[in-house]
């Protein structure tokens, strides 16, 4: 997963690109953006990750499928948690 950074006020470049440039990401200026998390419950073994990312979820839902298997993605995630997964949906959106 790649790092993403914010554009930092009053930098042209930033501005222009709606996100860090180079340069401000390069000297430090620009304030990395943590990546959305949810709070997740392993229904198997009771075990709680309170900060899972959804790249972390996705790899879950989507691991050891058949062939044909069509993986779910950012839009479609919490149907596949509920039907594929041992995990369950805790909390939604902390940052
Ligand atoms: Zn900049």
């Amino acid at each position: 997963m790649t790092r993403k950074y914010k554009p930092v006020e009053g930098c042209e470049e930033c501005e222009y690109w709606g996100e860090a440039c180079a340069e401000c990401m390069l000297y430090g200026e620009a304030e990395l953006i943590k990546p959305k998390t949810y709070a997740i419950r392993d229904k198997s073994n009771g075990s709680f990750y309170p900060r899972m990312r959804l790249d972390d979820i996705l790899e879950e839902i989507n691991r050891d499928r058949s062939e044909g298997w069509t993986d779910y993605d950012e839009t479609d995630w919490r149907e596949g948690l509920e039907q594929f997964t041992e995990w369950e949906l805790i909390e939604d959106g902390q940052a």
